[in-house]
């Protein structure tokens, strides 16, 4: 936003009255002064809720401002323009309206009773490869948001997305007015709630006034008959139009469909559409997951009460597989009056056992008694509902570790966006998930677009299936006596001997099953499983004789991947390419081909990402180029007691360590048998309490660790970070002449898991 007025222009734009004059120009709108960086010709609005700007405006003018709006008399300098109106929210509106009447783009104007920031987050996705889209930031939908959100507009944007909520009769007009919409998105009505209009009929009418002088307005089938009564030009759409873009197992499938048709129509191609729906963002806020007591799964949602976010939690809650009994948990004591039917109608919507409602800080008994249930705690920023959750947690979480899920997305798509055009991802999930957690991360990447997953064991694989992974799963060593349990939960064994092959191939005859998809591996310079160049003879000829298994993809991995000198790797892709051409050349079935791992999907891909790749660790960010992807993990744990040691006293098993001065220690929740291991005893490893660096002191015992402690004010129960913002897993991993993946894969069952939606 660049306004560009004098002060009188804009006098005159908001039909005030100029009580003191002072030239000047102004370019930006301030209305909060704890927001105000620079005040390059800045106009103070004075507005009046909760606070009275008037109170501010000497701020304002500290902080160098020089033009001011109000409704008040205020007393202010002479080097200031002073523009009184009767209403500075209107006055301010007026400007918007002005602002934006300036622009001849499309603006879109989006409203319903949900959805509204899904849709316009969601489009502004579909869009914003083709168009330079301005759009309403976060949710500013209200009579100042959306004249916000219109003085963000500039010269340079070519659509606009516009959303608008009203909550009382009568509201909509003069959004209407100020937003003067070209075309609208109309994203649909809760059933009974809003108990400020005296029927449904009014509240949608109340909505559909902001469509009055479109040209026309997106809008789904159901509506057709209401839109046609107000004479509302539409165009029209259902989940079924878009069969083929493959929406209707996804959740939000309608607000999918307004997406595309408006996208559509605007003159995205349809390919394109096709692949950006199938990876829209999702909104909600930040979001704790974590296993709770009596075998709970909590889903802690407690930072806010926005509909769209609580709409979003539901719809995970409920499209989970884990825990079939599911209950909301709210409190609605901080939610506007108007709010909570509103609330509670969409919860009501997704048919939980039960709900309860807290209040006064008082949990209900039984729910505390709830097992084996999905509980989704809900309620905004400022409830001690947040707090309350504690109660929920496993005693074991007084050392946790915690995996960013966002940081996990984004790593899978930037190793995806370096591979060419159909290239397959396979996510190798062995040893849970690099000690991820069992389920959790699978289950996220079957919905986050990976094709396959790896496992290292049947057992693992049979896990996954147990828990509703649906995904094809390879299994890298797969063991004859395992060969059944293999069949039994459809796993893809790899074949690495022949021996391996016959008995596996019997097995499948067996179950007089054919075609049962299988790997080979084959050896290139490994050296640890694989078939040898020498084999291949041999094996072509094993395989032409049977059509009990089929062969789905050859493999071979990459030993050397990390090294920056990269003649060995470079020499095995090549003999793998050649192993490639004379497979293709002497078996007739299609089958893919595959040999990156993450290190190699980041710097081979362009070569040699064949039909797949198989990444691991990358997804969680820890490569050795590791700087183009996000840090997933932190470990943590928490103080338990603190003591004040004299000069001479020692410190732990076998007294390693003497006291030579007054000193502090903390004895912490973690120790060699949650995998904090004890070489770290005695000054090799570190952890970090408040942002400073603790040495370990003594020698660590099996399930607690003391730490120096002496110059930090810290108490009981306080935060440690092992893992985190001040230490890398790398710094961590070199205490213990290890690398990432030992540490990940060695940290505790015992230790919980928590994982961060947001
Ligand atoms: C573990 C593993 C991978 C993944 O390796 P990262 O270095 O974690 O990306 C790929 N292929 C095989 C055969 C593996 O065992």
């Amino acid at each position: 936003m660049k306004l560009g007025l004098t002060h009188s222009e804009l006098c005159s734009y908001v039909n005030g009255r100029l009580v003191q004059e002072a030239s000047g120009n102004v370019d930006i709108v301030i209305y909060d002064t704890r927001k105000i960086t620079t005040t390059r010709d800045g106009v103070f609005f004075a507005f009046i809720g909760h606070r009275d700007g008037h109170d501010f405006v000497q701020k304002a003018y500290d902080k160098g401002v020089r033009c001011f709006v109000v409704s008040k008399d205020v007393d202010l300098p002479e080097d200031t323009s002073v523009i009184y109106v009767e209403n500075t929210l209107y006055a301010f509106q007026e400007l918007a309206k002005e602002h934006r009447n300036r622009f001849t783009m499309p603006v879109i104007a989006i409203t319903g009773s949900l959805g509204k920031t899904t849709i316009k987050e969601w489009l502004y996705y579909l869009l914003k490869d083709d168009f330079r889209v301005g759009r309403t930031p976060k949710s500013y939908n209200s009579q100042l948001g959306v004249a916000q959100s219109l003085l963000e507009l500039n010269e340079h944007h070519e659509i606009a997305l516009i959303e608008a909520d009203i909550s009382h009769p009568n509201e909509m007009d003069r959004l209407e007015e100020i937003i003067s919409p070209t075309m609208g998105v109309f994203t649909g009505i809760g059933k009974n709630y809003e108990q400020n209009f005296p029927s449904k009929e009014q509240h949608l009418a109340e909505h559909l006034k902001l469509f009055a002088h479109t040209n026309f307005t997106f809008i789904l089938t159901e509506y057709h008959s209401q839109f046609r009564r107000n004479k509302i030009s539409t165009i029209e759409t259902s989940v079924n139009e878009w069969k083929d873009f493959g929406i209707e197992q996804q959740n939000f499938s309608d607000n999918r469909s307004l997406c595309l048709k408006a996208a559509e129509f605007l003159g995205v191609e349809s390919a394109k559409l096709k692949e950006r729906i199938a990876h829209l963002p999702m909104l909600s806020g930040r979001q704790e997951l974590f296993e709770g007591i009596n075998g709970n799964l909590i889903i802690n949602d407690t930072y806010n009460m926005d509909l769209d976010a609580l709409e979003q939690a539901l719809e995970y809650q409920f499209s989970s597989k884990e825990r079939a009994r599911k209950i909301v948990v709210l409190d609605l004591s901080h939610v506007e009056e108007a709010r909570k039917s509103e609330i509670l109608e969409l919860v009501s919507k997704y048919g939980p056992e039960r709900v309860f409602r807290v209040e006064d800080n008082v949990l209900p008994p039984e729910l505390i008694e709830m097992k084996d249930t999905s509980i989704l705690f809900k309620s905004s920023f400022h409830s001690n509902l947040k707090v309350l959750v504690q109660k929920f947690k496993n005693r074991k979480h007084e050392t946790w570790v915690e995996f960013d899920l966002k940081a996990i997305r984004s790593n899978l798509r930037h190793l995806q966006s370096l591979l060419p055009k159909g290239t397959k991802t396979l996510v190798m999930v062995k040893a849970s998930s690099y000690g991820t957690g069992d389920v959790k991360i699978p289950h996220f990447l079957q919905e986050h677009g990976a094709d396959y997953l790896g496992v290292a064991y049947t057992d693992e694989g049979a896990t996954l299936r147990e828990n509703g992974i649906e995904l094809p799963i390879l299994v890298m060593n797969s063991e004859p006596n395992a060969f059944e349990d293999t069949i039994l939960h459809r796993l893809e064994p790899s074949i690495h001997a022949l021996s391996q092959l016959k008995a596996f191939v019997e097995a499948v005859e067996q179950h007089g099953l054919s075609n049962y998809p299988i790997h080979l591996e084959v050896e290139t310079g490994m050296h640890r499983l694989g078939f040898e160049e020498s084999d291949l003879t041999e094996l072509l000829g094993c395989l032409g004789k049977t059509d009990a298994v089929q062969v789905v993809s050859v493999f071979s991995h990459l030993a050397d991947a990390d090294n920056p000198d990269e003649e060995y790797s470079l020499g095995q892709l090549e003999t793998f390419a050649r192993i490639k051409e004379r497979m293709k050349g002497e078996l007739p079935c299609s089958m893919m081909f595959h040999i990156l791992n993450s290190e190699g999907a980041l710097k081979f891909s362009k070569i040699a990402a064949h039909d797949m790749v198989r990444i691991g660790i990358g997804i969680f960010g820890y490569t050795s180029g590791g700087d183009q992807l996000l840090p997933s993990m932190k470990w943590k744990t928490t103080v338990s007691q603190l003591k004040n040691l004299t000069p001479g006293d020692t410190i732990g098993y076998g007294r390693t360590y003497t006291a030579n001065k007054p000193m502090t220690i903390a004895t912490l929740r973690v120790g060699y048998a949650d995998g904090f291991k004890r070489s770290l005893s005695n000054g090799v490893g570190h952890v970090y309490i408040h942002g400073v660096q603790c040495p370990v002191v003594g020698n660590v015992c099996m399930d607690m660790t003391m730490v120096d402690v002496t110059n930090i004010a810290c108490s009981v129960n306080d935060e440690v970070e092992i893992i985190g913002e001040h230490q890398t897993i790398q710094e961590f991993a070199d205490f213990l002449n290890t690398i990432p993946y030992e540490v990940m894969t060695s940290i505790n069952k015992r230790v919980a898991r928590v994982y961060i939606r947001s």
